[in-house]
């Protein structure tokens, strides 16, 4: 396309100049280079490039502050200008890209007074208008006459005109190294994430200054690692990524810069997991004679294979006087309680207390009572029907009543309690223990590092930790978020799990189908089963701040899509709406209207975090109980809540929900005798990523799986945290995907170095490295699920 006939110099009316030294004048100007002082990695930018352009890249968002931070500030992508299209090829209708240069810059008004920007564009090849609305934030003002940029969007006519209108837009720098065209149309432009104020070719020219000036980097990868994967050098990498010549160039760039992000990332895990194990602890070795023996003789069913083998691992593990610190992952419904209930029985049986945090009260109330009816008599020192050998359960919570609560403090002071389960109540101060020796954090992703920690404060030594979370994590994010924990999988269901059957009902297409929902849950309650219905949110009308919503916002999953449990509107929604939508309605306008419609005669009843909490409680015993059909709730259900002869789930605006709360809230049901039914109701209309979400969790229900065809469609930055802002410091490369084979390869390496040289002695780069990268992102920032 262009070949020779790529628009020479006076087509295009500029000349490419020769070398950019000349423009050094005036953007940058190097201060002090090479002599003087030695450039690193965490040498300041301003001792590097002009002061005037050094405080530009500091300020937000880009916040470039050292050179790293420059250097790592690599292109989002590469425009080769003999891939562009001519101006005079362009086809209607088409998206195109289009390298051109401005020859006319106007501001007009249209007749209803709103301005906008007109610029006429040439490439020598022909011309076309490129329109502006939204003069304020239109790239336009940056682009004067005489100005080149890159253009892509959708090519329309105007007038017989060429025209695009708010096309993507980049300004390019004009100047370029060489005078020979067919390397200037060969070559690749960087394009770099720009800002309002600092434009992509003034971050390409700052780079080439910064580039130009620095003749060596210290390399943090050791040169063994290097030759052993055949990676280029580090100052080799950054020349390649930010000035290639090829699109091979590129990827010689990228696989050798995700090293250093794996392994810096390894590193620091390796260096955590050292840690931990040099941690001195109470060894908890089980009892052949204790309650835990005693426990597995009443069990009411076989353990299966998986469960048995995780419990001789976390045996294993207790008797040793170095804390552990474990994940168990389990898919939802494979029973991971009774793992952690054995575990816990056993540091009980050694002497010490075990602490069991849940993330909500409704499950902390539903583990106290589920745990106290598994133990029966061995949870019942001091009472009448106390089965020795026994110990307490304490149940700590927001809002057990005074003097309960009262009671549940002195027994976890004194040590009578073995037991004490919570909420985060548990961490507040005045929660004192006798000799915590196990903390057990269920449904992990809604704890964050800060909690776990002041839990391990409560005790005079670090406790063991066990951590389990049925957020299904691929491999490679296991490594990489919870890298310090090692890992137990159970991956069978007990015997006798009964399949579930996800649907999409897609109301925007099918209206009808908004009845079948009503429809099936009646044929369920008439097979004498039970049917939980989840809404968003508990009312479309804001009202403070909820459990709910406290949920919402925390310390979010490892693995989850951004929560939208929905903003309440400022009006109540009113269903259905005309149209018949049920979109956006929350428990408190469904459930009126449920009863007095589609369910009117069953037996009803609300369930969410702004009831009081012996209303929650009554509404649960009564649910579990039988005495209850329909359940009308809030994710409140989604962790642990566990009634076997639930059968259907109904998920309205299930769109608003991510991925693993979807799994999650499946997981409620398929627990008995009958086959589950998740209902995904949805209001969208058309092919958008929330619908394929729908579709994802509709195609499988294998968690893992699931997980991975998630992860495939995010980013890596909502992968490692959200707290992130789109911009994952530290991991900007790595697809923990695609990458599994390089991650696992660092891991290696990093235990080894970590190994034989726990300090990095003799990597002093490297340290450097991680000292910056731990600088940047605290560690919470890692272990935060
Ligand atoms: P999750 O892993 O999702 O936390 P739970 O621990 O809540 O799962 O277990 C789900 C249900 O399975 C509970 O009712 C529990 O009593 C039951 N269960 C656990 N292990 C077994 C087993 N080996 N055989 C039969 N039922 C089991
Ligand atoms: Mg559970």
């Amino acid at each position: 396309m262009l070949t020779a006939g790529y628009p020479s110099d006076d087509r295009v009316g500029f000349r490419p100049r020769l070398g950019f030294g000349r423009r050094l004048a005036t953007g940058l100007s190097l201060v002090g280079c090479s002599i003087g002082f030695v450039i690193e990695l965490d040498t300041p930018l301003t001792r590097v490039v002009e002061a005037r352009m050094a405080k530009r890249l500091a300020e937000r968002p880009l916040g470039l502050v050292t050179v790293a931070d420059l250097l790592d500030h690599l292109p989002r992508r590469y425009h080769q200008r003999g891939e562009l299209t001519n101006l005079r090829d362009l086809v209607e209708g088409e998206v195109s890209t289009v390298h051109a240069k401005v020859v006319k810059h106007e501001s007009r008004q249209a007749r209803t007074g709103r301005r906008f920007d007109v610029l006429t564009v040439t490439d020598g090849t022909a011309q076309m208008t490129v329109t502006y609305f939204n003069p304020s934030r239109s790239p336009a003002r940056r682009l004067p006459a005489g100005s080149v940029a890159a253009f892509s969007g959708k090519v329309d006519r105007f007038r017989k005109q060429l025209q695009m209108v708010n096309p993507e837009t980049n300004r390019l720098d004009e100047d370029d190294e060489s005078d020979d065209p067919d390397r200037w149309a060969r070559a690749l432009v960087p394009i770099y994430p720009a800002s309002e104020h600092v434009a992509s070719p003034v971050i390409s020219r700052s780079v080439r200054v910064l580039l130009d000036t620095v003749a060596e980097l210290p390399d943090p990868l050791p040169a063994d690692l290097l030759a052993r994967y055949r990676l280029v050098d580090l100052r080799t990498a950054y020349e390649l990524a930010h000035r290639p010549e090829s699109r091979g160039d590129v990827e010689r760039a990228h696989r050798r810069l995700k090293w250093d992000e794996a392994l810096t990332l390894q590193v620091i895990l390796a260096q955590r997991r050292r840690a931990i194990s040099a941690m001195a602890t109470v060894a908890r070795p089980a009892r052949p004679d204790g309650i835990l023996a005693a426990f597995d003789g009443q069990l009411p069913f076989a353990l299966t294979e998986g469960q048995r083998e995780v419990g001789a691992t976390i045996q294993e593990e207790l008797a040793e006087p170095v804390p552990m610190h474990r994940l168990l992952q389990g898919e939802v419904g494979s029973g991971k309680t009774v793992v952690a209930v054995r575990a816990m029985l056993a540091v009980v049986d050694a002497g010490g207390q075990a602490a069991l945090l849940a993330p909500t009260e409704t499950l902390a109330t539903q583990h106290y009572r589920g745990i106290r009816a598994l133990l029966g008599g061995f949870g019942r020192a001091g009472e009448l029907d106390e089965t020795p050998p026994a110990t307490r359960i304490a149940l700590v919570t927001g809002s057990v009543g005074a003097r309960a609560k009262r009671a549940a403090l002195a027994a976890a002071a004194d040590g009578s309690a073995g037991l004490v389960i919570g909420t985060h109540a548990l961490l507040h101060e005045g929660v004192a223990f006798h000799d915590l020796g196990l903390v057990v954090v269920d449904e992990q992703h809604r704890f964050g590092v800060e909690q776990r920690d002041a839990l391990r404060a409560r005790a005079a030594q670090p406790p063991h930790v066990l951590v389990m979370t049925a957020t299904p994590i691929p491999r490679t994010v296991a490594m990489t978020v919870f890298g310090d924990l090692e890992v137990s999988t159970l991956t069978q269901l007990p015997a006798g799990r009964q399949p579930i059957s996800t649907f999409v009902v897609d109301a925007a297409a099918h209206p009808a189908w908004r009845d079948r929902i009503w429809g099936r849950i009646r044929d369920e309650v008439a097979a004498g089963h039970q049917a939980y219905v989840v809404c968003p949110r508990i009312s479309s009308v804001a009202v403070g701040r909820d459990e709910e919503d406290l949920a919402a916002a925390g310390d979010d999953e490892a693995s989850d899509a951004p929560r939208r449990a929905g903003k309440a509107t400022e009006r109540p929604v009113t269903i259905p709406a005309e149209d018949g939508s049920l979109a956006g309605a929350g428990v408190e306008e469904l459930l009126p209207w449920l009863a007095d419609g589609p369910l009117a005669g069953l037996r009803l009843a609300a369930l969410h975090g702004r009831l009081p909490a012996d209303a929650k409680d009554s509404v649960m015993t009564r649910f579990a109980a039988g005495e209850l059909d329909v359940l009308v709730a809030t994710t409140v259900i989604e962790v642990g809540v566990d009634v076997p002869n639930a059968t259907v789930i109904a998920i309205m605006d299930a769109d608003r929900f991510g991925v693993s709360q979807l799994h999650q809230l499946r997981g409620r049901v398929g627990r008995g005798q009958g086959a589950g039914v998740c209902l995904l109701h949805t209001e969208v209309d058309g092919d958008t990523p929330a619908t394929q979400r729908l579709a994802n969790v509709a195609a499988t229900t294998d968690g893992a799986e699931l997980a991975r065809l998630d992860l495939g469609q995010r980013k890596e930055g909502d992968v490692l945290g959200a707290s992130q802002s789109g911009r994952a410091r530290g991991v900007r490369l790595l697809e923990l995907l695609k990458d599994e084979r390089l991650i696992l390869d660092a891991r290696e390496e990093a235990a080894r170095l970590v190994a034989a040289d726990p300090e990095l002695v003799a990597h002093p780069g490297l340290g450097r490295r991680i000292a910056i990268a731990l600088d940047d992102r605290p560690v919470e920032f890692l272990e935060k699920g």
